[in-house]
Parts: C-alpha cells; structure tokens; sequence
C-alpha cells in the first residue's frame, strides 16, 4: 500500500522501477542546490519549449513515484508544476495563484524529491482552491482537499524557493539539517 509524504509517494518498487526512479532523480535538484532557494518568474509564453518543459516535468514526476514536481527542481525558474489532482490525474499549473485557504488546517509529515530521506511535519490548509493557467494558455481552476491540496501547496512553494525544511518545526528543522549536513560535506 503506497504512502504518500507531500510530494513523495512511499511504496514497494521492483528493480527495474527503482533503476528508473534512480535515474529520474539525478535530474531533480537536490538539495543545497541553489535554485530550489531561489523565487521563479512568471510564464509569459505559452510555447513549445513551455510544452516540453512540462512533458519533461511528468515524465520525470511519474518516474520518480512523485505526486508534484515544480520547474525550479529540474533548474528552470519558471513559475510552473505538475501535479496530482486527484488519483491518476496529472495537471498543469503555470503562474498558480491559492485563491482560498480552509481554515481548517492539517499537520502531516512531508517529503520532497529534492530532500531525499527527509520527512518533517508541516501543518497547511486542508482544502484549497487553485487558479492558473494549463500549458496552453487556458485558464485553469481546481478544488483541492487532503494530499491533493498539501501537494499543490508544496509545489506553489517550490516556486518561491520555500522548501519544507523552511516550513517545519524549528526541533524538525534541526533534526532535518543535522541529518543533510554530512551529505553536504562529502559532496
Ligand atoms: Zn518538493
């Protein structure tokens, strides 16, 4: 049974999926890498290179068992995600603006495919309501609740350079740190 970790799905793999889910993660950021801490520009162009751009984004969410992947994570600063909607729907996002917060809020552990290993609690609205624009310029508008919701709120961060180590606890952020620094040092 599959867990899903805000932007990560935990679940059983075979080797050849591991292989591949290996592979798309080399090409995802990762963390102390400079541009998941940088702010992205909005899309002004709804173009092919816009429309491979987002190709590329879902096939490497898909192979890497992700539910959300924004474009700062595969380097281009640009103000787009993909993500999960719903089950076994992906969508595109450009420019997204929360339009709505629940004031209901939850506290659930969270991962990134940009901090391996890391799971740390973040409390965030529940539901949501998300605006934007598709990859072809169409304006596009979603009602979002539970992990469907978390994800696109973690995606929307991601354009913000706001990472879930910035949204944590302060002992979660401690704890998450201590446990990236040796990494750090050996890369
Ligand atoms: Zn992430």
């Amino acid at each position: 049974m599959a867990r899903v970790e805000g932007e990560v799905v935990d679940e059983e793999l075979d080797a050849e999926e591991e292989a591949r889910r290996r592979l798309a993660l080399a090409q995802i950021r990762q963390y102390p890498d400079v541009a998941l801490k940088m702010a992205a520009r909005p899309v002004d162009e709804f173009d092919d290179e816009l429309r491979d751009l987002v190709e590329r984004m879902k096939r490497l969410m898909r192979d890497a068992h992700g539910i959300g992947l924004a474009a700062t994570q595969v380097g281009v600063l640009r103000r787009v995600f993909v993500f999960t909607p719903a089950k076994d729907v992906v969508a595109v996002v450009a420019n997204p603006e929360i339009v709505e917060r629940s004031e209901e809020t939850e506290i659930v552990e969270e991962g990134c495919l940009s901090i391996q290993g890391v799971l740390v609690p973040i409390e965030r609205p529940l539901r949501i309501t998300l605006e934007g624009k598709d990859e072809n310029g169409e304006d596009v508008r979603f009602e979002l609740e539970d992990i469907y919701a978390r994800a696109a709120q973690h995606e929307a961060d991601h354009l913000d350079g706001v990472l879930i180590i910035d949204r944590t606890t302060r002992e979660a952020q401690r704890e998450a740190l201590a446990l990236l620094r040796p990494r750090t040092v050996i890369s």
